[in-house]
This record gives C-alpha cells, sequence and structure tokens, in this order.
C-alpha cells in the first residue's frame, strides 16, 4: 500500500491547512492527511505521528518550524494539557472565523440548504470584547501532586492527575485568591485532601460562583465527610479575601459517593447568605451552588437579546419556551409578551424558574415541568382531545390546576401560539417536538442551538414542514474553545 511508507513515532513535517471540528490542525504529506492536535492553521510543524490507520492519522505536534501569522503566545502555560481551551493559541478573530465557517458548513453539509440561500441569511458572528476571565462558575478538583504535596488546579485531559493551576485565563480573576485561602487553611489545620483512589481523605472540589453584576462571591467546599475541622477559620481565611468582588457565602456540599459527580445533593452554608444574586437582560437571578446559571453572563445577555429580537414581539404575542432551564429566556420574552409558557425536564430548575419569575414580579409566565416531546403534543391535544391524553403529560400542571384555571390551557393561543422557541441541549429536538411543533403553527419560530450539527439536521425537518429560514447568527460564549451558540430565525411561508 501506498501509505504504509509512514508508521507510528516517525517525525515528518506537514503544514498546516485547514481546522477540524474538535479545534486540531489538518495537513498533509504526500497526500496523507494528518490531525495535530494544538497546531494552528497556517502553521508549518514537526510532529510525531501517534497512530497510523488507512487513509489518515493522528500526530502530535513536537515544534512549531514556522509559526502561522494566526498563532499567538497562549495566556495560559497549561493549555496544552488541559485542553479545556482547544484553540487558544489561535489569534481571536481567527477563532470566530473558524466558529462562523463551522456553521455555515453544517447548513450546507447536514442542513442541505444552498450557499446562496445561507449566505442570504446568516449574519456575521457576534464576538466576545473580553475572550479571557469571562465564566463565573468553576470547580477545581483538590488533591495531592507527585511528590505528595496539596494543589488545586484542573484535570490533565481525559486524565483524572490533578495538574497545579490557581490561575485559569477563563475563570474570574479572584479565583486565584480564593483557592490560595483554601489551601492555607487546609495547610494549617492539617485538613486533607480527598484521595480518589482510595476514597479517603476529606475535600474534593472547590466550587467557586461569581455574579458579574451584582460582585458577591459564592465558595462551596465539596467534601467527603460531615464537616470541615475548624470550619471558622475558612470563613475567616476568605472573609480575608480582598478583591473588587466579596466573597458573600462559604458553604460545603457533602458527597461521599464514590462517584465523578461533583457536588453533593446537600448543601450547608457556613457563613453568609445562601444564594448569590446577579441580573441578566434587567432581570435578577437567585443563585445557589446546585442550580443551573449561564457561565458567561456578557454574552448570554447578547445571545438571549438576539433570540428575543428574532421572535419580533410587539406585547400582543404567545410564546412557548421549550427546554427552558430556569427560565431565562421566558423571562427575557415575558416583558415583551402577552403570555409565555416554559417547559423543562428537570423540577429544581422549574422551581429556580417559578422563583425568579415571582421575585422579578412577572406575572404572565407558566412554568411546566417534563419532556417538551410530552408536554406540548398534551396542550395541543387538549383543546379536542381526551382528557386521558392530557392526564399522561409528566407536566405539574395536572388536573386541578387546568380546573382552576377556567380552560385557560386548552385556549386557542395556547394551541397556536405566535412564537415557539426552543434551546435544546446538544442533542437537538425530538422528533416528536418538532412535529408538533409544525402542527401547532406558530408564525415564528426562533431556534437557539449549542450544537450547530443537530441544528442543522432539525432545520432540515423544520423547513420540510413548511417554514423558511430567515435569519441565523453565530454568538461566541466560549473564547479559546471550540464551541458556538447560534439563534435562528425561521418564519412560516406563505403558500
Ligand atoms: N434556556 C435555558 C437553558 C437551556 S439548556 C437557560 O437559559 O437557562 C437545555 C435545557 O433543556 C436543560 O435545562 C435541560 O435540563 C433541558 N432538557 C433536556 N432534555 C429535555 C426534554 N426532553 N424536554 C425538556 N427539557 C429538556
Amino acid at each position: 500500500m501506498e501509505y504504509e511508507k509512514y508508521h507510528k513515532n516517525d517525525i515528518v513535517t506537514v503544514t498546516i491547512e485547514d481546522i477540524g471540528n474538535d479545534g486540531e490542525g489538518i495537513g498533509k504529506v504526500d497526500g496523507y492527511t494528518l490531525f495535530v492536535k494544538d497546531a494552528v492553521i497556517g502553521d508549518t510543524v514537526e510532529v510525531r505521528i501517534t497512530k497510523c490507520k488507512k487513509n489518515y492519522g493522528y500526530a502530535r505536534m513536537e515544534k512549531v518550524l514556522v509559526p502561522s501569522s494566526f498563532r499567538v503566545e497562549p495566556k495560559c502555560g497549561f493549555h496544552r494539557q488541559c485542553g479545556g481551551c482547544q484553540i487558544q493559541a489561535m489569534r481571536y478573530e481567527r477563532q470566530l472565523m473558524f466558529k462562523q465557517d463551522k456553521v455555515r458548513n453544517n447548513l450546507l453539509r447536514i442542513g442541505g440548504f444552498t450557499t446562496e440561500q445561507v449566505d442570504a441569511v446568516m449574519e456575521p458572528i457576534i464576538g466576545m470584547e473580553e475572550p479571557w476571565h469571562y465564566r463565573n462558575k468553576a470547580q477545581y478538583p483538590v488533591g495531592y501532586d507527585k511528590s505528595g504535596k496539596l494543589i488545586t488546579g484542573f484535570y490533565a485531559g481525559r486524565t483524572h492527575d490533578i495538574i497545579a493551576n490557581t490561575d485559569c485565563a477563563l475563570g474570574a480573576p479572584e479565583n486565584k485568591d480564593i483557592l490560595e485561602a483554601v489551601l492555607a487553611y487546609m495547610r494549617e489545620n492539617h485538613v486533607t485532601a480527598y484521595r480518589e483512589k482510595e476514597g479517603t481523605g476529606l475535600v474534593r472540589h472547590v466550587l467557586i460562583r461569581t455574579g458579574f453584576q451584582s460582585g458577591e462571591i459564592m465558595v462551596c467546599l465539596v467534601i467527603n465527610g460531615k464537616k470541615l475541622p475548624k470550619e471558622e477559620r475558612l470563613v475567616e481565611r476568605l472573609k480575608g479575601v480582598t478583591a473588587k468582588r466579596c466573597v458573600v457565602s462559604v458553604s460545603v456540599s457533602v458527597n461521599t459517593e464514590r462517584t465523578n459527580v461533583i457536588m453533593g445533593k446537600e448543601i450547608r452554608v457556613l457563613w453568609g447568605k445562601d444564594r448569590i444574586q446577579d441580573t441578566l437582560g434587567g432581570i435578577t437571578f437567585a443563585i445557589s451552588p446546585l442550580s443551573f446559571y449561564q457561565v458567561n453572563p456578557v454574552q448570554t445577555e447578547k445571545l438571549y437579546g438576539l433570540a428575543l429580537d428574532y421572535a419580533g414581539l410587539t406585547g400582543k404575542e404567545t410564546v412557548w419556551d421549550l427546554y427552558c432551564g430556569i427560565g431565562t429566556i421566558s423571562l427575557f420574552m415575558a416583558k415583551k409578551a402577552r403570555q409565555v409558557y416554559g417547559v423543562e425536564i428537570i423540577p429544581e430548575a422549574i422551581a429556580d424558574a417559578k422563583e425568579n419569575a415571582r421575585s422579578n414580579g412577572i406575572d404572565n409566565v407558566k412554568f411546566f415541568v417534563g419532556k417538551a416531546e410530552e408536554v406540548l403534543p398534551t396542550f395541543y391535544a387538549a383543546g379536542n382531545v381526551s382528557e386521558t391524553l392530557a392526564k399522561k403529560a409528566s407536566c405539574e400542571c395536572g388536573e386541578d390546576e387546568r380546573k382552576k384555571s377556567n380552560g385557560a390551557f386548552s385556549d386557542e393561543q395556547m394551541r397556536h401560539p405566535d412564537v415557539i422557541v426552543v434551546d435544546p441541549p446538544r442533542k437537538g429536538c425530538d422528533e416528536k417536538c418538532m412535529e408538533t411543533m409544525l402542527a401547532m403553527h406558530p408564525d415564528r419560530i426562533v431556534y437557539v442551538s449549542c450544537d450547530s450539527a443537530t441544528l442543522a439536521r432539525d432545520l432540515r425537518v423544520l423547513c420540510g414542514g413548511g417554514y423558511e429560514l430567515k435569519k441565523v447568527r453565530a454568538v461566541d460564549q466560549f473564547g479559546g474553545t471550540v464551541h458556538v451558540e447560534t439563534v435562528c430565525l425561521l418564519s412560516q411561508l406563505n403558500v
């Protein structure tokens, strides 16, 4: 065979001409394709082949021979080991172009749209003004290095070996001082760190959440036991961390299970508040250690602002927000709509959503617990079909609430809303859900997606069912990584 001339451990020189979906560099030697992690498009690199397949292989970057004009000095010295920021060595503008192209290519290849169609509807990607220190949540494992020294940092890519680093370039700048304070408390008071293999030792993780608007910081230690020794000393240490933003909440979460799940179910506040606050689009959210909350608040505001803009609300509309989480989009929309209905599978998230609606004085939104693909068909059917079907829905709005509402849940507007918004997880929308969405015949569908491949697959279904793709725009929520969010507007075809 022609390509049998390459073997594992061969050293070759390759020029990187393309970028793979996971951010890896792609180049060819003598027509043989190599995937090279950490190589930047335009680089000429010396690589060591790590795996040979018939038509392609994988290689490890050993040396950059000629750096690409898109290559920058990575901000974090650990970025290759960590793997969290796959494309940190790429100039930010080029990262944005890569993300825009990724969405575009998926629309062409998977969505089946033509180049003309895509070019006519696609708006330029919205980037970040400051692509560093944007995350408001971080979870650091605590453990020991090879010499037995107490450390905290991150797991080396695909392993559970901890590499010491208290200064992640994506986290809030205060995290470093907070982590150092936790380590100092542990050393002084002989508090042990968890040893995963043995299941012994006490402190497993440190969770830090920051309200970027409110300036409030929450620190939660996840422990393999009931109690921390000399808790008050930890609190004193953390209160002593002085920065622009301050620690206002210190808690422990008990997790004695031998599991990869980080947080335990039970939270005990040691000092200060049980929740911190933050504001998104003028709406205040209360965040506990266990609540879901978008990790990049600055870009989330832009993302949901765009979804709101695409929804084209005037105050008269009925809106369904499917996969609504803690109701962020629902509450954004409620300010401009007549009535919003949110659906989400996790009961705790719906409890938070209701509380957020209440504390912000928003009363034109109702939330239902259940699968979108079950709740939506039930309500669609409720106007003309049996009670049995309605009962089957795993939504909390059962018989009693339906009666109390004097039929408000089976009204025509609910069955035929003006707008349906979806923000599904990576696997995209369920088929049954899309089938019902099409049957409900809303004027507009706004699709918010964190995976442009499943987005493209679903758009093909929706466009095949009487809708037209009107607008597409990517929003970068995660600088340095290969992830990208996309918002799309679909309108009913008037034929
Ligand atoms: N818009 C939300 C986040 C959406 S993330 C916000 O801003 O907070 C996707 C959400 O879909 C998650 O909360 C997940 O729990 C929920 N989910 C997953 N599968 C679902 C299903 N089949 N039906 C309804 N919700 C689902």
